[in-house]
């Protein structure tokens, strides 16, 4: 064990007895890389067409399994992709003879279930502004008519994908927006510094964190690190045991902006913790700028020693909300847009309707859509929507019944759960069983007679006028609007 070095092909020695949660880390920075590699060899449009949605499986002896979402999907890849898998991950770990792709099971239990393979930062990413024909517009506008090619140093780990320019501004990000450009135009000034970004999974940090470090590093004045706090553990680990600590201190104290991933990964882990909080002092100290995501508020990330929470919170911190129906319209929007394809409104109201859980999700959906009709060459229509999404359509729906509903929002406004469906009519619980109703249509696919019937046996104009009813109130008062949200949050997490 002591020969590891930083190189995580090294970690492969260690794999048989890695406990499980080591295990998936390290099967994840090896996917990463090969996704990596996939990439640059398929190109962008094909990796993300066909293999993006690839997620990764348990490893079993020397057999890894590989789940992709549909059968389509999977026996696509498998035809045309399977051998270059198979090569590519015997390349990484030699343990690894044989990759098996199946279908995910929308049952899978927690421990197996896939982790999505979010977009893997390219490596050594070379930007040429003449690359016309290359699939990334957005890069092109923003290259302010420098002549010379922008070169991110191999190190930085930016994705130029990641810009400010296709970064959809809505209420729930605005701000962090704000903050995030301000960043990027003066780093390391007073009040923003750290610059500490949170809010759920999927909706924006990494892409905004990338967006500055892209900006900056633009410049050719600032060299840029980007890394995610396990990675930054993984390698602080890997400096002990190959004695190379004092080269991975110094390499992260010369940078001007550390942007540091997922903060919360951190928690429990002292050490690294304790390693994190000095770099971070020493470059504060030098005038650096550093910018931090987590899935929490520095004061709600318990379990972080108190002096770095403490710091993390003395800078500028801002959250991103859950998205809006009118925010996932436009992001809905700006994504067919920029891929050229013509997606009716119907199916985008029907999408941002159903998938309401983040951006992520949101834009895996589009993108299924958008690779089946340039496919198949047929227009989206809601039925082609609901049959190539079948899955993930579902897999959102089970999510919440109407029970679950009005229990939890019979809890939030202390009301009695059979009140969701008595005939009383006082205000006290007819708002709250109004809610409940509008939940029912936003949240499951019954039907407006269905969802009458679990009230009481209400009318369906009842619950039709309950829908509009609480949206006006949605609209005219931001407390109940964020009473609404937050049930809507719960049930939905
Ligand atoms: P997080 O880091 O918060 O989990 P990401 O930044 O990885 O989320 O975002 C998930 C995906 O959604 C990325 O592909 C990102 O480009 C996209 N995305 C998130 N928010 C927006 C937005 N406001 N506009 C455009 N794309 C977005
Ligand atoms: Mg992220």
């Amino acid at each position: 064990m002591s020969e590891i070095n930083e190189d995580p092909a090294n970690f492969a020695l260690s794999l048989q007895d890695a406990d499980p949660a080591t295990l998936r880390s390290i099967l994840e920075i090896h996917w990463e890389r090969i996704c990596n590699r996939l990439q640059a060899e398929v190109g962008e449009v094909e990796y993300r067409t066909w293999l993006k949605q690839i997620t990764l499986g348990p490893l079993e002896e020397d057999e890894l399994t590989l789940y992709l979402p549909t059968r389509f999907l999977r026996d696509w890849v498998r035809a045309q992709y399977n051998s270059k898998l198979n090569q590519l991950w015997n390349n990484e770990l030699a343990q690894i003879r044989r990759v098996e792709l199946m279908l995910a099971d929308a049952n899978q239990t927690a421990s197996t279930a896939p982790i999505p393979v979010t977009s893997a930062p390219p490596t050594a990413t070379t930007v040429a502004s003449e690359s016309e024909n290359s699939s990334q517009p957005q890069v092109e506008q923003n290259s302010e008519a420098k002549p010379e090619e922008i070169r991110l140093d191999f190190h930085s780990h930016l994705d130029p994908r990641f810009t400010f320019e296709n970064f959809v501004v809505g209420k729930p990000n605005e701000f962090a927006y704000a903050c995030s450009r301000r960043v990027a135009e003066r780093p390391a000034s007073p009040g923003f510094n750290p610059l500490f970004l949170y809010g759920g999974v999927g909706l924006g940090k990494t892409h905004l964190m990338h967006a500055i470090g892209f900006e900056l590093a633009k410049t050719g004045k600032y060299s840029v690190t980007y890394m995610s706090a396990e990675k930054f553990m993984y390698r602080f680990i890997a400096s002990i045991r190959s004695q190379s600590t004092i080269e991975f201190k110094e390499e992260l104290r010369s940078v001007d902006v550390l942007i540091i991933d997922d903060l919360q990964f951190l928690i429990g882990k002292d050490n690294t913790q304790e390693e994190f909080f000095h770099t971070f002092n020493a470059l504060v100290d030098a005038g650096r700028q550093i910018i931090v995501s987590a899935d929490k508020s520095p004061s709600d990330l318990s379990g972080l020693e108190d002096r770095l929470r403490t710091r993390l919170g003395c800078g500028m911190v801002a959250d991103i909300h859950a998205t809006t129906y009118e925010l996932r319209i436009s992001i809905l929007e700006a994504k067919a847009a920029a891929a050229k394809v013509e997606i009716s409104p119907k199916v985008m109201e029907f999408l941002a309707h159903k998938i309401t859980s983040n951006v992520r999700e949101l834009e895996g959906a589009l993108n299924r859509l958008i690779a089946h009709a340039n496919l198949f060459g047929r227009p989206i229509t809601l039925e082609v929507t609901q049959e190539v999404l079948h899955d993930i359509l579902k897999s959102h729906e089970r999510r919440v019944t109407i029970e679950e509903i009005q229990r939890k929002v019979a809890e939030h406004w202390n009301v009695r759960l059979t009140d969701m469906s008595s005939a009383r009519r006082a205000r006290s619980v007819a708002r709250p069983r109004q809610v409940a109703m509008f939940l029912a249509k936003q949240l499951t696919s019954r039907s407006l007679p269905e969802i009458g019937r679990k009230f009481g046996n209400r009318d369906h104009t009842t619950v039709m006028h309950a829908v509009s009813r609480v949206a006006e109130l949605i609209e005219k008062d931001p407390a109940f609007a964020e009473d609404v949200e937050l049930l809507r949050r719960m049930l939905e997490s």
